[in-house]
């Protein structure tokens, strides 16, 4: 398969801005979804009433297909990406779009557009999202009883395009990035609620991120779970409903125990953030990113360098096994990538 010749310089884009020219879509109406359907990627009508407009009915996924050094395409782990749709649909009290009916809109949609999946360390960023389409404003309390689920295509460059840049990071340990009852749903409602905080704080303090630790429990920050890193040791959160349970956080977390460190995951305090600073590394997971180094913290007022200020080198090397997987360029032991044919 040879790449789109349209395809442009994605690496000079912002990430998210550059669309492949087909999407998936589906909708659900009288109890059912209907045939799934492969389409131009253009503007969709929606009444003004729709529900997702007023009451924020949705919620949505983000993985990756990548191009490997033979021309073949493969997903990064699109069972647990699915699984996870159906969890936040669930959660959101939207209809749950079947399993292989999701899995063929991604597979159908990525055949249809393969032109679009850049080589590395490009890779195609695929966007599920399902909405509440019921047109009815007076249903503030009633879940949508018809939905639209979609799938959107975006080729997306090296996320460090400008290099490896350590993050600056404002800890936050009173107040909340969404409501605990919410923390695990992936859906647009959560950033809603953690942007004006996330803004504030680059406006007060240029940083990138807003790491959360309401009541001295360090969570995650607006859209990527947080991780402590030494030579020896990796630590972060156990899984609790207050935030979102990153695929990548999990799979990294496998490959640092094979990569023989200790694995650690608890309960972290803002005090032991700042305490393992002073020798260790930090840093985000998510899907866009992979892992991204953390080089600076802001509290209450005050910086504090972590570790050399760098991206560190066991940040890096985790980093660099997990993408090594994603591209085929080390074996895939776990099953966690599946060829698009
Ligand atoms: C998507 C997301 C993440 C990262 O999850 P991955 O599965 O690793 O991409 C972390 N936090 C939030 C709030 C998210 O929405």
């Amino acid at each position: 398969m040879t790449l789109t010749k349209d395809l442009i310089d994605v690496t000079s884009k912002p990430f998210g801005t550059v669309f492949a020219d087909k999407m998936a879509v589906t909708w659900f109406r009288d109890d059912a979804w209907q045939p799934i359907q492969i389409q131009e990627m253009a503007p969709m009508s929606f009444s003004p009433a729709t529900h997702v407009f007023h009451y924020a009915s949705s919620c949505f996924e983000g993985l990756k297909a990548h191009r490997w050094a033979d021309g073949s395409v493969h997903f990064f782990r699109l069972n647990q990406h699915i699984e996870r749709m159906q969890n936040s649909a669930s959660m959101m009290c939207m209809p749950i779009p079947e399993a292989d009916m999701l899995e063929q809109m991604i597979v159908q949609g990525v055949a249809a557009c393969e032109g679009w999946v850049p080589e590395p360390p490009g890779s195609l960023y695929i966007r599920p999202t399902l909405i509440g389409t019921m047109p009815n404003i007076g249903a503030a309390a009633t879940p949508s009883k018809e939905a639209c689920l979609f799938v959107i295509f975006s080729p997306v460059g090296d996320y460090f395009s400008g290099g490896s840049r350590p993050l600056r990071i404002l800890l936050e340990d009173t107040k909340m990035r969404t409501s605990p009852e919410m923390g695990m749903i992936k859906t647009g409602a959560n950033y809603a609620s953690a942007l004006r905080l996330i803004n504030e704080a680059r406006e007060n303090y240029n940083v990138d991120q807003v790491l959360f630790a309401p009541g001295n429990d360090v969570q995650e920050t607006g859209a990527a779970n947080f991780l402590l890193i030494n030579d020896n040791e990796v630590v972060t959160k156990s899984l609790d409903a207050t935030f979102l349970h990153g695929v990548t956080r999990s799979s990294l977390l496998e490959l640092a125990y094979d990569l023989g460190y200790r694995v650690s995951e608890r309960s972290i305090t803002v005090e032991e953030v700042l305490d393992w600073a002073k020798t260790g590394e930090a840093a985000l997971s998510g899907t866009a990113a992979v892992l991204a180094g953390i080089g600076t913290y802001i509290y209450q007022g005050k910086a504090y360098q972590v570790g050399s200020g760098q991206f560190g080198p066991n940040t890096q090397k985790l980093r660099d096994a997990l993408l090594a997987i994603q591209r085929g360029e080390l074996a895939d032991t776990r099953g966690w990538t599946t060829p698009l044919r």
